[in-house]
């Protein structure tokens, strides 16, 4: 024996085993190896591993060709015992027997008990250190799949994706079980994953699903019929619970405490992926967003003429949103609405008021937008029932409104709407920046109503003509007993006589003249470059024309006065002078034309 003891020469080739790369190993070859020691150190043939099944009280032998076989009495912790021609090492921990090692053949006279004793221990600890090894190794191995699994998961950007990786994985890794995933019905599922629709109360288990989606945490219970075991674990991410995962276990398993850790973990992986995926998508869908707007307010900052820019803002709407009827108004200092250029046909019908009335109101005292699944409950012969109205504010002042429609109720989606507020407020900078102010202002020249020009364009137009022109003639024209005709025919009518005078107006003077709604039923006209005697023709012309054209019949009276380079002339002084003709022509009895001449 070369002088050395045979446990010294056991030891240090078992610790060679443990120090020598035992990861390199599978526990049957580890096994093999402490067998070889044993029965080279022993000078024995017959050596047998046999690890102890508690449960069921017997020993499981490594080597498959030896019998199963039930625990010898007598076992003690760190001592060799004697059973017929066997003799056995008993290894223990944590004073349990776990395994044991058979020996035949050993011829105890040869070695000092001492001797042997020191073989037992030195098993003893070489099996609780390859256990703690196998047991970190497994656990090693577990989490290792946990890392891939959620490097793979961060690689998904779709959450059906997620789902179907956390299944295949829970399938692969605990074949005896099943699963199922209990998801919010939003969820937009097209593969075959086993999903089941959570909150809906004749779905089994609905109940503790929700416990566990509400509270967050692993919820367990018992199916007795079927004679199995339920857990429910909450699929959450960091800022939320996103599902639960179902797992159904019969009952000749179960689901130790490690393994529960283990599944709670791959659900916490899934949930952060999901959220990753919402947040993907979402932001997704924002870039999205930020790209039509950052288009069109692009767009809208290149100098176009702003009915082009209108269609432009109108077309992109209609497919972002896919409408049916986009149209944009606007609410001029009269209170009357004026249509922007790119509005839909149907803003120009008659339809459209029971709409701009209903919206008016709560639009110009909030100067909020308003998301209107089915208008129908308050217009009942509404056409179009899905209404996005949203008001262009500027400044704290209502510049306008855009008016997004579909015949579909609910059609729109309340993204969509706050993505139609997003684009329209950065758009009313643009449409109401300098570039465009002054086709803003040209648009709102012409009155709802008749059709002629407002005052405001009227005034401008004037100032423009006394500064360039040598002369011109202004005629301030006033419906006659007019109050007679609202109250005799109604207001209607009256709307109806007026639209006649005005055409008659028009029809009666030049491209260049200007007649515009002075207020009320009193229409201002001004002739540039025309001198005072063709401007009294023209207004005789006139007077003489409603007179004769108007049905119901009335008449109108006029005051005219005139300018020229020499009388120094500024507006105001004309509109006077022409409103105290007007004023004697009523006096001198209605239905004619007075001149006011003179500067005063
Ligand atoms: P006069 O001959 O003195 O002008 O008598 P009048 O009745 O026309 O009196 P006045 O000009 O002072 O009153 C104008 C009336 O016209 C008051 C209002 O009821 C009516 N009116 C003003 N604007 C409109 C309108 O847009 N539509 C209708 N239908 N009526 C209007
Ligand atoms: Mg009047
Ligand atoms: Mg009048």
């Amino acid at each position: 024996m070369g002088g050395q003891s045979v446990d010294s020469v056991v030891k240090s080739k078992l610790y060679e085993l443990l120090s020598n790369q035992l990861y390199r190993y599978s526990i049957n070859e580890i096994i093999e190896k402490l067998i070889d020691v044993l029965k080279s150190g022993l000078n024995i043939s017959h050596a047998v591993f046999y690890t102890y099944n508690k449960q069921l009280d017997y020993l499981t032998p490594f080597n498959e060709r030896c019998p199963i076989k039930s625990l010898p009495q007598d076992l003690h912790e760190g001592k060799l015992s004697s059973f017929g021609e066997f003799d056995y090492i008993p290894l223990f921990q944590n004073e349990t027997i776990f395994a044991l090692i058979e020996l035949k053949g050993l011829d105890r006279s040869r070695f000092p008990s001492a001797s042997l004793d020191e073989i037992v221990k030195a098993c003893t600890f070489f099996h609780a250190c390859i256990s703690q090894f196998l047991l970190i190794t497994q656990k090693g191995r577990k989490f290792e799949q946990l890392y891939l699994l959620t490097e793979k998961f961060h690689s998904l950007m779709n959450k059906d994706h997620v789902l179907a990786e956390l299944i295949t994985t829970l399938k692969t890794m605990y074949s005896d079980y099943l699963f199922y995933l209990f998801l919010s019905h939003d969820n937009d599922n097209q593969g075959d994953l086993p999903i089941k629709d959570l909150g809906f109360d004749d779905q089994e288990g609905n109940e503790i699903a929700m416990e566990a989606f509400v509270t967050g945490n692993v919820q367990l219970s018992f199916d007795k019929k079927n004679l199995q075991t339920l857990f429910y674990f909450p699929i959450k991410g960091k800022q939320g619970v996103y599902g639960v995962l179902q797992v159904v276990i019969n009952h000749n398993t179960e689901l130790d405490e490690e393994n529960k850790g283990y599944i709670t973990m791959l659900a916490n992986a899934a949930g952060t992926a999901l959220e990753n995926a919402q947040l993907y998508e979402q932001s997704k869908r924002l870039i999205k967003d930020l790209q039509l707007i950052n288009e069109i307010s692009h767009r809208l900052n290149k100098n176009l003429k702003f009915t082009d820019t209108m269609t432009y803002l109108s077309s992109k709407i209609m497919d972002s949103f896919d409408a049916e009827e986009v149209g944009f108004f606007y609410i001029n200092q009269y209170g009357m609405i004026q249509f922007f250029p790119g509005s839909t046909k149907f803003f120009s019908t008659e339809e459209i008021n029971v709409y701009i009335e209903y919206l008016r109101e709560k639009i110009e005292k909030d100067l909020e937008g308003l998301f209107i699944g089915d208008i129908k409950s308050y217009i009942h012969d509404a056409t179009y029932s899905s209404v996005m109205a949203v008001p262009m504010v500027q400044s704290n002042n209502l510049k306008g409104c855009a008016l997004v429609l579909h015949k579909e109720p609910y059609h729109f989606s309340f993204d969509m709407f706050k993505l139609l507020q997003s684009l329209i407020h950065h758009t009313t900078l643009a449409l109401t920046n300098s570039l465009l102010r002054e086709e803003l202002e040209t648009l709102v020249k012409t009155d709802h109503l008749t059709q002629l020009f407002s005052r405001s364009y009227f005034n401008e137009r004037i100032e423009q003509s006394i500064n360039k022109d040598r002369q011109g003639t202004f005629v301030l024209i006033d419906i006659d007993d007019f109050k007679r005709i609202n109250d005799t025919y109604g207001h209607q009518t009256g709307d109806e006589v007026l639209v006649q005078v005005a055409n008659i107006i028009k029809n009666n003077i030049r491209e260049d003249d200007v007649a515009a709604r002075w207020g009320g039923e009193e229409i201002s006209v001004y002739l540039p470059q025309v001198d005072l005697k063709t401007g009294i023709i023209i207004a005789e012309r006139i007077v003489k024309c409603v007179r004769e054209n108007t049905s119901p019949v009335i008449t109108i009276s006029c005051g005219v006065s005139y300018w020229n380079a020499k009388n120094h002339e500024n507006a105001n002084k004309l509109f006077s002078r022409a409103d105290k003709a007007l004023y004697i022509a009523k006096n001198m009895g209605k239905n004619q034309v007075i001149i006011q001449e003179e500067v005063t």
